[in-house]
């Protein structure tokens, strides 16, 4: 596609001489005149914007379309060389070709960025045409001109569009059935699918099996009443893998309202879900340990208690705390005191229910929460735990606990309930340790 006014000339058509007719030759005056009138009507009226110049260049002739595009009169014109309607941003190089073509006798056609008497650029189809008189001399140009400024325009908008759709996210285009028509590379990038493997087939190819059909309704049903949908799906790569997608799909109707084409639009989020796991997991979790941390435990606490008070459950707080942990320290290192807190939360973690939770309350004094659990069931277990830790040896080290075990009942603070628990715990330790203190209700 030319853009920029290269000469295209017509090789090898040199254009013959004109010779009149006979109908010409022998016509009298008025006949010639009605003749002549007839010719310059057709060309004054034509809708292509027609000129003759001198071998110069300069305008003999402007036609009234000519006048019109350029917005110059007929007197401004004639006598003036097409420089004065030259954009300027055309290259020396297209003019010399153009000229060099015209005067060994050759059609020149191209396209050109003129401007009009108002500074207002267009672009024109030209076609430059050598005329002969009866001796073969060149005397004349005669210029056609097609304004293409509407079909430059279209064609910038596409090579715009095709720009965006090719750099930007991944996108799919399908028709109104579903079928594939087009993928750009951020799509293959994506999915590791060529367009050649998908265009043709529909998007169910990408399904990982991990939306039910419901999903799949809501999705659609979205589409065809909003037009629109946008949400995180997850889909299955060419290589198996399953990864989440932050996707919109838009249906692109006809100017009756009939769906033509659907059109996908999505990002791999797999990075930034991990992120955020990960900036979660640090803001509530214990570094040394991995067990919860106070802040992410008192949330967890304030939750049950809000959900306590609704219903008739309950929940049970215990705390415990490592029997004469100072001794493992002074006589294995305080690392080896940090292993033996790794271990022991490590242990505590796999006895636990997965609605329960861990936390490291500070120093190596544990909390956790047993949902739903009332203090006997909570008893059965702190024994247990306790048990547990006594018969495992952490790292090498035979180490007990002891703790203390609260119910939560109706009205109770977070304090309150905590408080409880420490005091069991507190009896526990000055009962021998190594055992499980039980908190009385509240007074
Ligand atoms: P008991 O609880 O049975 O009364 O005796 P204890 O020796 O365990 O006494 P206490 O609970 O008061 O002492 C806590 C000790 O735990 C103090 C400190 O040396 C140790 N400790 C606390 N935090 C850490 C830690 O992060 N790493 C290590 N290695 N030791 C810790
Ligand atoms: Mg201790
Ligand atoms: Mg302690």
């Amino acid at each position: 596609m030319k853009t920029d006014g290269h000469a295209t000339p017509l090789a090898g058509t040199p254009t013959d001489s004109a010779s009149l007719g006979s109908d010409w030759v022998n016509a009298d005056l008025a006949t010639l005149r009605a003749k002549f009138y007839q010719l310059y009507i057709a060309v004054e009226q034509s809708p292509a914007a027609t000129a003759i110049t001198d071998t110069e260049g300069r305008f003999e002739y402007v036609n009234q379309r000519f006048i019109d595009v350029t917005g110059y009169t007929r007197e401004e014109l004639v006598g003036k060389t097409p420089a004065m309607i030259q954009s300027g941003m055309t290259p020396e190089s297209v003019y010399r070709d153009m000229w060099q073509t015209l005067r060994s006798g050759h059609v020149w056609q191209g396209e050109l960025l003129n401007r009009k008497k108002n500074g207002e650029l267009y672009w024109e189809a030209e076609t430059l045409t050598p005329i002969r008189n009866d001796s073969g001399e060149i005397v004349n140009f005669v210029a056609v001109k097609e304004d293409i400024t509407k079909r430059k325009r279209q064609e910038e908008e596409l090579k715009l569009l095709a720009s965006v759709f090719q750099t930007g996210q991944a996108t799919l285009i399908t028709d109104a059935n579903m079928r594939i028509e087009r993928v750009n590379q951020a799509f293959t990038d994506i999915t590791g699918y060529a367009a050649e493997e998908v265009v043709g087939l529909t998007p169910k190819l990408f399904k990982s099996g991990r939306h039910d059909k419901a999903f799949y309704a809501r999705l659609w049903e979205s589409v065809l009443e909003t037009g629109h949908w946008q949400g995180e799906i997850w889909n299955r790569n060419k290589h198996g893998e399953i990864y989440p997608l932050w996707q919109s799909i838009t249906a692109v109707h006809d100017e009756n309202g009939k769906v033509r084409h659907f059109i996908a639009v999505f990002h791999n989020i797999a990075e930034r879900k991990r992120m955020e796991s990960e900036l979660e997991h640090q803001a509530t979790r214990d570094h040394l340990t991995g067990a919860h941390n106070r802040r992410a435990f008192d949330a967890t606490m304030r939750k049950a208690i809000r959900q306590a008070e609704r219903s008739d459950n309950t929940f049970s707080l215990l705390l415990f705390d490592i029997d004469h942990f100072k001794a493992v320290n002074d006589q294995h290192g305080h690392e080896t005191g940090d292993i033996i807190l790794k271990r022991l939360a490590a242990l505590v973690s796999q006895t636990l229910r997965s609605t329960d939770q861990l936390a490291r309350w500070g120093g190596e004094e544990f909390a956790i929460l047993l949902q739903d659990t009332p203090v006997q069931g909570g008893t059965v277990f702190a024994e247990r735990l306790r048990q547990q830790v006594e018969e495992t040896r952490l790292h090498g080290l035979a180490v007990t606990i002891s703790l203390g075990i609260a119910e939560y009942h109706k009205g109770d603070s977070p304090e309150a309930i905590l408080a409880r628990a420490d005091s069991a715990l507190y009896r526990a330790k000055r009962s021998g340790r190594n055992r499980v203190g039980i908190a009385n209700p509240p007074a």
